[in-house]
This record gives C-alpha cells, sequence and structure tokens, in this order.
C-alpha cells in the first residue's frame, strides 16, 4: 500500500497535505468521531454559547485546561515526522491543518508552512481586539477564580485561539489553503473525516483544479470516491513506510 502512496508522491510536482485529527491520536490526543473520539464523551460547545454563556465560558476553559496533562505528555509521532521529513526535501510544500495541537511545528515543519485552518490552542486572543494572549497568566487566574480574566488591552472576552462551531473561519489561512489546493498537482488526506465544512471543501477543490486526490484514513470518508487512492490503514505505518519507499 505505502508503495503505491510512494509512486504518487515520487511522481508529483506540487504535493500538499491535508491533516486531521486522525494524524494525532497516535500521538495520544483522542480525535473527535472515532469511537472513543472526545465527542462520545461531551459535546462541542458554540461559538454563540460561548460569547453569551458565562457557565459556557467557564466549561470551555475548563475542558481546556483539563486537556494540559495529555498536550504535555503528546510527542510528535512517525506521521508527524514523515510529514516533516517531505517537507524538508521539498516535495511537500504545504500541511493543511484542522489540528490545533501544534505537532507539525513542534516535529520540524516551519510555522510558514503550516495552515492552521482551525487555529491553536496553545495561546488565546481576544475576541474583541484580536490580541494574542499567554495562556499561563490565564490558568493562573482560572485556579483562583474559575473563569478566565477579560482581556488586559480591552476587557473584551479571551478564547483559546481556536475556531469553535459557528465561529468565521480565519480568512487569510482560508485563503492561504484555497491557493495551495488550486496549484498543487497531488493533495494527500491524512486522518480526518472530511465532514467539517469548510474545511473539508478544500480537498475537493484541489481535485476541481486536476490535483490527484489521496486519503489515508483509517475509515471511509465521503471523499473516497473523488481519490485516485485511498488507504484505510494507520497513518504512522503508512507514511512512514512510504517516505522511506521513496
Ligand atoms: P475527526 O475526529 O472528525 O476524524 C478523524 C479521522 O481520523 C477519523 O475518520 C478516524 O477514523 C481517523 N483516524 C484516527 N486515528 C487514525 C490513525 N491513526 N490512522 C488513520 N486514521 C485515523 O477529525 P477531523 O476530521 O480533524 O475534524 C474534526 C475537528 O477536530 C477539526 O476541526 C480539529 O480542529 C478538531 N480536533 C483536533 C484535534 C487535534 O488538534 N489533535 C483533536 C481532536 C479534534
Amino acid at each position: 500500500m505505502h508503495v503505491c502512496l510512494a509512486a504518487k508522491l515520487r511522481a508529483a510536482k506540487h504535493a500538499v497535505i491535508f491533516t486531521g485529527a486522525g494524524i494525532s491520536t497516535e500521538s495520544g490526543i483522542p480525535d473527535f468521531r472515532s469511537k472513543d473520539g472526545i465527542w462520545t464523551k461531551m459535546a462541542p460547545i458554540d461559538f454563540n454559547d460561548f460569547v453569551s454563556s458565562a457557565a459556557m465560558r467557564r466549561e470551555a476553559w475548563r475542558r481546556r485546561f483539563a486537556m494540559d496533562g495529555v498536550f504535555a505528555s503528546a510527542q510528535v509521532n512517525r506521521g508527524h515526522r514523515a510529514v516533516a521529513t517531505l517537507i524538508r526535501q521539498g516535495r511537500v510544500s504545504f500541511v493543511i491543518t484542522q489540528n490545533i495541537d501544534n505537532l507539525h511545528q513542534v516535529s520540524g515543519v516551519p510555522a510558514d508552512q503550516v495552515i492552521e485552518l482551525h487555529g491553536n490552542t496553545f495561546y488565546a486572543k481576544c475576541l474583541c481586539c484580536d490580541i494574542r494572549v499567554e495562556l499561563e497568566p490565564i490558568r493562573e487566574y482560572f485556579v483562583q477564580h474559575g473563569e478566565a480574566p477579560d482581556c488586559p488591552a480591552c476587557g473584551g472576552l479571551l478564547k483559546t485561539a481556536t475556531i469553535s462551531f459557528g465561529q468565521a473561519m480565519p480568512e487569510h489561512e482560508m485563503a492561504r489553503a484555497q491557493a495551495a489546493a488550486g496549484s498543487c498537482d497531488l493533495f494527500v488526506v491524512l486522518g480526518s473525516s472530511l465532514v467539517v465544512y469548510p474545511a473539508a471543501d478544500v480537498p475537493a477543490l484541489a481535485v476541481r483544479h486536476g490535483a490527484e486526490l489521496v486519503i489515508v484514513n483509517r475509515e471511509p470518508t465521503p471523499l473516497d470516491d473523488l481519490a485516485g487512492l485511498v488507504l484505510h490503514a494507520p497513518i504512522g505505518d503508512t507514511l512512514d513506510g512510504a517516505v522511506r519507499a521513496l
């Protein structure tokens, strides 16, 4: 299987990788939709609920800090390392990711080659003035008061720098992802159920612009029929095997 993927990577002139939560499960970070995924345990908090309800904001921050241990022990895995190798070799120009876990950057992919469609959970932003605020002072305040502080600059609401359901997508990152998808000849999806829109439009856009689509995902996705190669297999083994076969 990985030999077919290696052949496609070898033949490609401009490859782009698109990742979802599935690339990080082998690092111990649960995904959303697998049978032991996060949503089997709790419903997501909608952006409007976060903005309108102090109780929902407390719950969102509680959940974020409850994940501290998981994030602290999460190490990059073979899948992340194989992606970083492909970037270093110049075979892949960008990693478009729905992940918020920063692991592509930790694995050595330069930050300007990671396009984060759903943001990053390792810092916060003010929903009003958009300034970046580090998590540590928020964590300290939360431990003391059971809620997050207001923005130190403008008094607005602080939220992890992630995109929730109902929240506008980051325009610049979407435009960069669309440009990368529209100009590549190979688009490789790794570990995404491809049901979260508008992110899941990006692989379809690549196909409309003539790229070949490859999907590596344990389970079938709605875009499998568009793909020239579908591997229902674990990412670590598959991508590591493909990179070694190059
Ligand atoms: P998802 O949970 O909807 O789908 C993950 C897919 O990956 C599933 O279809 C599953 O079968 C597959 N998968 C899991 N482990 C795999 C493995 N080792 N090998 C091959 N396939 C594997 O996740 P999604 O499509 O990324 O979309 C949901 C949202 O989840 C995204 O917006 C993202 O922001 C968020 N999320 C991110 C993280 C993270 O940053 N690590 C974790 C959970 C959720």
